[in-house]
């Protein structure tokens, strides 16, 4: 759904005609433009020639665990991507969308990283994930969409604009009308991004991919650590806190014998011990090739009780639909792109 495209054609038009096109496409979910009742026939052919609606996404349905869906959508280029939605039962539906085709941040242990990159995604391409599935729910006469994570492929502040500009739509009262609350964005530390999201009026969730309690290690495992050390991380994140009063949450995998051990739990305390801070822990969810295991359950719990007795707050990350490779890290669309 290109937004700028439909204005464009609407330009000469009466201002309400703009609303009542985003009504058509936002609340009442239309697929095609011939169903948008409260528009003329000539516009919506017009529309549907020059702006059309329609998203290429194949559904990959989870056999073990109904509550994720993978959609693996096609772009205008025949590039793929893919999105997930999380269905927490009658609480809320989370759509995790991809920023960008592949990434170029090649993370040790992410099948996404292992991809390579590709483009960026448009501000459109983004929004189209989350009304790929919003249309998928009304069909089957589910609850909408209430949460989006930017937590798919791609590193969202190496594309800064059309990122925001998707979120703008996203929250728009007139658009999906999703809280800014309930959107979240994950960074592997891009710091020009955690510095231009502190001054954005809107007030969306920041999440850290810490993943290591120092340089060292860290640098080996996301070789961005280099370019944005971690103080100078956390740096710019306090600035944000500062500006924002909002939490940050810092995602940790756990992976065996890497960064899980009594030490690593001991440094990370020392440094997530501050005010707005928390730390989400996640199970590693094994990618090929990658040579990495996921912590014991013994370990977890070693780890997080050690951050509890230092005081810091933490929590851990349920996992979601592993068997379709639908789950943080695994996405990776099979043929490459
Ligand atoms: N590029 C951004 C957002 C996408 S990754 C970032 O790195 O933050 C979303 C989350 O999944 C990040 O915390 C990332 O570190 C984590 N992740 C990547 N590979 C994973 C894997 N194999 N298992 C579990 N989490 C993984
Ligand atoms: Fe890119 Fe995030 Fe994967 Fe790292 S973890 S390679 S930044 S998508």
């Amino acid at each position: 759904m290109d937004l700028s495209c439909l204005e464009k054609i609407l330009e000469g038009e009466p201002k309400y005609r703009l609303k009542q096109a985003k009504e058509a496409v936002f609340r009442r979910l239309i697929n095609d433009w011939s169903e948008a009742s409260n528009l003329s026939a000539p516009l919506r052919e017009k529309l549907n020639q020059t702006c059309p609606l329609q998203v290429r996404g194949e559904i990959v349905e989870s056999a073990s665990n109904a509550e994720t869906l993978k959609a693996i959508i096609t772009l205008q280029d025949g590039l793929k991507i893919e999105g997930v939605l999380m269905r927490h039962k009658n609480k809320r539906n989370t759509v995790c969308v991809s920023s960008q085709v592949g990434c170029p941040l090649g993370c040790r242990f992410c099948a996404t990283g292992a991809m390579g990159f590709r483009r960026d995604l448009s501000a459109s391409e983004i929004v189209d994930q989350v009304l790929f599935f919003a249309r998928f729910l009304q069909k089957r006469g589910e609850q909408k969409i209430t949460n989006v994570v930017f937590m798919g492929m791609g590193e969202p502040f190496l594309n800064y604009d059309n990122v925001v500009a998707a979120i703008k739509i996203l929250n728009d009262k007139d658009g999906l009308s999703i809280g800014a609350r309930k959107i979240s964005v994950s960074t592997s530390g891009v710091i020009e991004g955690i510095k231009k999201l502190a001054n954005e009026k809107f007030q969306v969730n920041l999440a850290i991919s810490l993943h290591a309690p120092d340089d060292d290690l860290r640098s080996q495992l996301m070789p961005i650590n280099r370019k944005y050390p971690l103080k100078e991380v956390l740096r710019a994140v306090d600035d944000y806190i500062r500006k924002t009063s909002r939490q940050v949450m810092f995602e940790y995998i756990l992976l065996k014998g890497i960064n899980d051990s009594e030490e690593d739990a001991k440094k990370l305390a020392r440094l997530m011990r501050r005010s707005l801070y928390f730390v989400n822990l996640i199970a590693y969810n094994v990618v090929d090739g990658k040579n990495m295991e996921p912590s014991s359950a013994q370990a977890i719990k070693k780890f997080k009780n050690i951050l509890e007795k230092a005081g810091v707050v933490v929590s851990e990350r349920y996992r979601f639909g592993r068997d379709i490779k639908a789950a943080c890290g695994q996405l990776a669309t099979p043929s490459g792109f």
